[in-house]
């Protein structure tokens, strides 16, 4: 058996192997103790290996899904190896045969399928990148659904686009240099064979995979787009072991078709992923009220690739529309969207061989609702639900066949039967007719057996050992084994307690029973399997019926949005335009009205100067005012409505946003270096339709440097790239900017100033800022009363010497008085009890007092002292 281990093992290089043996998962050697230290679990040792002891852990297999989830979490790949043959099969051949056994599947990150292992409300996306020549592409594929696209994409646009998909497994060429760029994605790193990603093999291998002659047939690719779907192909039949899952036909995606955003800029506009790496805090948490899983991943892919087609974006503006304004029919389809399964993941899992009953019952109980769906649905509507609604329907003799096949809730299991109606198959009736007979049979045995015995506690059960077996209490054992019973009752076995037996008659019936079970198992098993094929049969159909839905979903769900929280739907042209009124930040938005606040809407208007540039202090509200514009942008551009009054938009290409960053310690860049990179990302690539927000750039370093190459940066979008933009600074002295260039207005978040406090209105007003209220602020922030006094006294001498120039600043400061000079303001809490002198002060009236009667107070006082 070690022999067979090691050569299957030494198969699969760089897999953690999974060896069934019996009702467990055994792990050896190297694979055993980092997976007892992954899981948590008892090391133990079995049998000895050139005189070493071979250390063994093993899972139990039914519970080894939430083990394999575990391992692919911590970032291993696991060998599925089963026994390929019953062990008595193997015993047949000689006594010490090892029972057959290979690996039927290798467990990767991207090639998940299990309803457990996946998160049913996001894609699991499995990519390949390919370099052929001076071209490049990537392809990526959902195996949980089929769903396959491929793109052209440039060495330095990996990066944004892998952000876009969040893979968790890509593929690369051996000796590929985006390794790195890959890991930061925090994607998985597969290598494989330059081989496999040899684009005339790859043709083949594609074409015959859809038979098809040419993949003309479904656009045409570029040898970089050939070489890394063949990729997936290949790696697909590497690990599912030939057993292809289906493969929806692959679609082309333009580079132009979708707004870019890069990694930073989803990250810092929190799109889909809030700051925690959950969806808790994220835009789409916030916007999601979709019903179904599959609804759910397409909201996700919507917002993560905004649209650029103008067409595209208002076919979802008309149906949402539609929706918002007729919301019976909004509510009836939602209440049947609740009873959608995932046809997509069903699907698949029955392609791979690893479905059951369960999975043909959510084709069946989908086809029904998907039916009801198209019945509210008319050609007069728009064209997205028009469309969709001719997806829905024509499935009428599927249907109708699950319908008589299947029992209403069917296990989850094929294994054990049960699943089939009865009257769908005359020879499954009769078989359980029997098996069923039988048992009725051997409750009427029972009663005979305890009549003829004399013993009323005799009972007939049953156990996988022994069968159908007859048990009495020990006491009557004696009774049972002599004559006349004993010619009756066989002895079979005697426990503590109990004394059990079999009959001829009884050892008759069981096998009649176990015949006609065994019979009726088969034939339920054939009818899954036929019952499988025929729905596989239908999958392209279905697949587009699953994306009808999603479609439905979504735009139900944005539209009970919108009138939920009175958004309003964009214009959107090939304009320049840039005019939001009222508009809000979501996410902010939500939060706010849970403490029971409410959020102030303002104004954003980039369309005749294209940038504004923002002044306010801290607190104020700027980052929250850059980040909904560039929101709005996004959830116009997806086909949404928006958080404003009214929003006219012209397409934009590019989003942008450098909002606050943190240390990127991990990559040994500094916050001031993560700031340069990220704004030198955005200078060398922002179009003149891109948007671009900008918060506080050069605040990593001195004063004057960060002022001068904020400064520069502003140049440079103004006459470079001449995009829209909102950039927030600290820096006053910029707002002279504004009346050099052009293209530049000043805008500032209003504050007031109420007995020395500031009140925040958070108002976007044209103008400038007047101060930055920076003290005030860390007043309120609770820095210590003392400190607060002395930053007041050195902003005012620092003020000062600006107001008097000529170096006249380090003399004042200089000149500042010693911090322990400024007397610290009694701390508020405790109350000072008014001493003698100031009770002897008070009562002095200095007018009255000749020059001797002062001295000798004086006198007293310093007495009291
Ligand atoms: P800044 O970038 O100016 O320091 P932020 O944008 O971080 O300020 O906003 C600070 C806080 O003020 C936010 O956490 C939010 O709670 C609140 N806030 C910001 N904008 C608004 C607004 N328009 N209406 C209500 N509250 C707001």
């Amino acid at each position: 058996m070690m022999a067979q281990y090691l050569e299957i093992k030494e198969a699969h290089p760089g897999a953690l192997l999974f060896y069934r043996m019996g009702d467990f998962y055994e792990m050896f050697f190297d694979d055993a103790v980092a997976a007892s230290e992954a899981l948590d679990i008892a090391l133990t040792k079995r049998g000895k290996l050139n005189d070493q002891d071979i250390p063994m852990c093993g899972v139990p297999v039914h519970a080894a899904e939430g083990y394999l989830l575990t391992l692919i979490r911590k970032g291993f790949r696991v060998g599925v190896c089963e026994q390929l043959e019953d062990p008595a099969e193997a015993k047949k051949r000689g006594y010490k045969a090892v029972v057959k056994r290979d690996v039927v599947r290798l467990v990767t990150p991207g090639t998940l399928t299990e309803d457990s292992l996946l998160d049913a409300r996001r894609h699991n996306f499995l990519a390949a990148f390919a370099e052929v020549r001076d071209e490049s592409a990537l392809a990526w594929v959902d195996i949980s659904t089929g769903a396959f696209n491929v793109m052209t994409c440039a060495t330095n646009r990996l990066s944004p686009e892998l952000a876009r998909l969040t893979p968790r497994e890509v593929l690369l060429a051996d000796g590929s240099e985006m390794e790195k760029v890959v890991r930061e994605a925090g994607a998985a790193v597969t290598d494989l064979g330059r081989s496999a990603f040899d684009s005339t093999l790859g043709e083949k291998r594609l074409c015959s995979l859809y038979d098809v002659a040419s993949l003309d047939a479904f656009g045409s690719f570029t040898r970089a787009q050939i070489s890394a779907m063949a990729a997936i192909v290949e790696y697909l039949e590497i690990t599912q072991k030939g057993n292809l899952p289906l493969l929806r036909t692959p679609v082309v995606e333009g580079e132009t078709a979708n707004m870019q955003i890069d990694a930073a800029t989803r990250r810092s506009l929190e799109l889909t992923h809030g700051t925690t790496g959950g969806r808790a805090g994220s835009l789409l948490a916030t916007i999601d009220r979709t019903l179904t899983a599959a609804g759910a991943r397409l909201l996700e892919r919507r917002l993560s690739s905004p649209s650029r087609h103008l067409e595209t974006i208002m076919v979802r503006q008309d149906a949402i529309t539609f929706l918002t304004e007729d919301s019976k029919l909004r509510g009836t389809l939602r209440d049947c969207f609740r009873s959608v399964h995932d046809v997509d993941r069903a699907l698949s899992r029955l392609a791979l061989d690893r479905g059951g009953p369960r999975d043909v019952a959510a084709v069946r109980n989908t086809l029904t609702q998907a039916e009801q769906v198209a019945a509210y649905l008319n050609d007069d509507m728009p064209a997205l639900l028009a469309q969709s609604a001719a997806d829905l329907t024509g499935h009428n003799e599927l249907l109708d066949l699950l319908d008589q096949a299947l029992v209403a809730e069917p296990p989850m299991l094929a294994r054990d039967g049960g699943f089939i109606a009865p009257g769908y198959d005359a020879e499954l009736d009769e078989a359980r007719e029997l098996r069923d007979e039988g048992r009725g049979v051997i409750a009427r045995m029972q009663q005979q057996y305890a009549e003829l015995s004399g013993v009323n506690s005799l009972k007939i059960k049953h156990n996988n050992v022994l069968g159908y077996f007859i048990e009495t209490p020990a006491t009557h054992a004696e009774k049972m084994m002599t004559p006349p019973l004993n010619e009756t009752f066989i002895h079979r076995q005697t426990t503590a307690n109990q004394v059990r037996f079999t009959t001829v008659e009884l050892s008759d019936i069981e096998t009649r029973i176990l015949n006609a079970g065994g019979r009726a198992l088969e034939i339920e098993k054939r009818l899954f399997s036929s019952l499988r094929s025929q729905v596989i049969g239908q999958a392209g159909r279905l697949s587009a019926m699953a994306r009808a839905l999603a479609e439905l979903d979504v735009c139900c769900g944005l539209s009970d949005l919108a009138r939920a929280e009175n958004w309003v739907r964009p214009v959107i042209d090939s304009s320049r335009a840039f005019e939001l009124k009222g508009g809000r930040h979501p996410v902010v938005e939500q939060a706010l009205k849970k403490d029971g606040e409410t959020f102030v809407a303002n104004d954003c208007e980039l369309t005749d100067t294209n940038i504004w540039l923002l002044t306010g202090p801290n607190m104020a509200g700027k980052s929250t005012f850059l980040r909904q514009n560039a929101l709005i942008a996004v959830l116009a551009q997806m086909g949404a409505w928006v958080p404003a009054q009214s929003a006219h938009i012209g397409l934009v290409s590019q989003i942008f946003s450098r909002v606050g960053a943190s240390d990127d310690l991990a990559r040994g860049r500094s916050t001031f270096m993560v700031e340069m990179v990220e704004t030198a990302a955005i200078l060398n690539q922002a179009d003149d339709r891109a948007l671009v927000i900008l918060d506080e750039i050069g605040r990593g370093t001195a004063t004057y440097d960060g002022l001068s190459i904020a400064w520069a940066t502003l140049e440079h979008l103004h006459d470079v790239n001449r995009c829209r933009a909102l950039f927030a600074t600290h820096y006053h002295e910029m707002c002279q900017l504004a009346d050099k260039l052009d293209g530049v207005a000043n805008a500032t978040v209003a504050v007031r100033e109420w007995e020395g406090d500031v009140i925040f209105l958070h108002e976007v007003r044209k103008g400038t800022a007047d101060r930055s209220y920076g003290v005030q602020v860390a007043r309120l922030a609770g820095l210590p009363p003392a400190v607060v006094e002395r930053a007041k006294v050195v902003l005012e001498a620092l003020e000062k010497g600006d107001r008097e120039g000529g170096g006249k600043q380090k003399a004042i400061i200089d000149d500042l008085p010693l911090f322990a000079a400024v007397a610290a303001p009694p701390a508020p809490q405790t109350k000072i009890e008014p001493s003698k002198i100031d009770a002897k002060l008070k009562d002095i009236f200095p007018d009255d007092l000749s020059p001797r009667e002062a001295l000798a107070l004086l006198y007293e006082l310093k007495e009291l002292a």
